[in-house]
């Protein structure tokens, strides 16, 4: 069995869920785990709803809500015939809960409505899409994923109860084979605690979703498909002259997501690893392309992979007394890393003070300002750019520092940091 991945970007116009069937008919031979986003920029959208309920704007956020609404009974009403009364009335289903709560008063924490308003984006794209399969006669069973994703109740990012989810998540594969049928479609990015709450697992969570599917299920493998051609060595609005990567070893893919490259959700390749099940990340515009498979093979020979973050800070602490940064200071600091939640992306230590570079959030730098301020001397340099570069020369990355202001400069072997002006 293979599990599919496809996000918000190809499922996005009426046009895109048709190829989204005309990919899924040239692969149902195979038994299928269709994972599936919330449609183009929806939970943006729903985003907007339950900020603007949280405010107490009732109206506007039910306004806001019609909008939402409205596109999705639009897709339908041009995809479907015969299946669109019975779509049409899940559909409003889904809307009526929303708007149940939205004419309350908040009285709870916002996260917890934020995952109960924006679980609806996943919940309505795949209602659409299974009734479409349906209508094309690929015959599927949409599962309603809060069933058998069991998750705690951190809201927004949360936990998977891995033992009752794998449990749950191979039952509903049995009951699926046993109706004769071999696909189902489901949700990405959301779960449900054992109190029937709905929940989601963080922004662009489908990708561990499908992970998890995958890993449970001992499929054979995972695709991701994309609107970009597959891996690229760096990201091609940055660089235009960007190239394919075609295979990749899962620890590079683990290195690049965490210097900063937007390629996979960090989470999705654990699961997969441990049971070396490969992924390929393939482009739903034109499934005839290679794509890039990412697997447990070694693979010599890589290009150069730049990433580039942009809104970097550098932090300057130096010891009120002149004194070193010896190991009590640096067990302090790390335990403000600990506190603050914050994963620092470069750091420097001199004899008596610590270069740390981080993205900027504005809390986060304020709170790590303030806690540090209580132990050291602080300064802040702001508007910096931190480039990595994995498996690079030397010529390189002199061109590329052509004419910057570096402040910091980092080596080991395989991977250079520099962060400059
Ligand atoms: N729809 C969610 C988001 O936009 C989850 C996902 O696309 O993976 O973040
Ligand atoms: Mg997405």
């Amino acid at each position: 069995m293979k599990v599919f991945k496809f996000g918000g970007a190809s499922v996005n116009s009426v046009d895109r869920i048709k190829n989204l069937a005309s990919i899924v008919q040239q692969y149902r031979q195979s038994p299928l785990v269709i994972i599936i986003s919330a449609m183009g920029k929806t939970t943006n959208a729903l985003e907007k709803v339950v900020e603007a309920f949280y405010a107490g704007k009732k109206e506007e956020a039910l306004q806001l809500f019609e909008v939402i609404k409205n596109q999705h009974l639009t897709t339908a009403k041009y995809l479907l015939v015969k299946e669109y009364n019975s779509c049409a009335s899940k559909l409003n289903d889904f809307f009526t809960e929303v708007e149940w709560l939205l004419h309350d008063k908040p009285v709870r924490e916002f996260d917890y409505y934020y995952d109960q308003v924006v679980c609806v984006g996943e919940l309505l794209s795949t209602s659409i899409i299974s009734h479409f399969l349906n209508e094309e006669h690929i015959a599927n069973e949409w599962v309603d994923v809060r069933d058998i994703l069991r998750t705690d109740d951190n809201f927004r990012d949360a936990g998977v109860d891995i033992a009752f989810t794998e449990k749950k998540i191979a039952e509903s594969w049995q009951l699926t084979v046993g109706e004769g049928k071999n696909i189902i479609v489901t949700q990405g990015f959301i779960g449900s605690t054992d109190e029937n709450e709905s929940t989601t697992l963080g922004r662009e969570g489908s990708d561990y979703t499908a992970a998890l599917f995958a890993n449970m299920l001992n499929a054979e493998s995972l695709t991701i498909w994309k609107d970009v051609e597959g891996v690229m060595n760096a990201d091609p609005k940055q660089f235009p002259e960007a190239q394919l990567i075609q295979e990749l070893n899962f620890n590079e893919v683990i290195e690049m997501a965490f210097y900063g490259a937007q390629v996979i959700h960090p989470k999705t390749i654990k699961p997969l690893q441990n049971k070396g099940i490969p992924m390929y990340v393939k482009c739903f515009l034109d499934p005839s392309l290679p794509g890039t498979i990412i697997h447990k093979k070694n693979i010599k020979g890589l290009p150069p992979i730049f990433v580039i973050k942009d809104k970097q800070i550098l932090i300057h602490l130096k010891s009120r007394d002149f004194s070193f940064m010896g190991e009590e200071p640096m067990r302090q600091l790390y335990g403000i890393f600990g506190q603050t939640r914050i994963r620092p992306n470069l750091i420097q230590t001199g004899a008596i003070g610590v270069q740390i570079c981080m993205d900027d959030k504005q809390d986060k730098t304020d709170q790590f300002a303030a806690q540090s301020g209580m132990l050291f001397d602080v300064q802040v340099e702001k508007n910096l750019q931190l480039l990595t570069i994995r498996h690079y020369e030397e010529s390189l990355l002199n061109k590329m520092l052509e004419g910057k202001d570096v402040v910091l400069l980092q080596k080991t072997k395989e991977t250079v940091q520099a962060l400059f002006r």
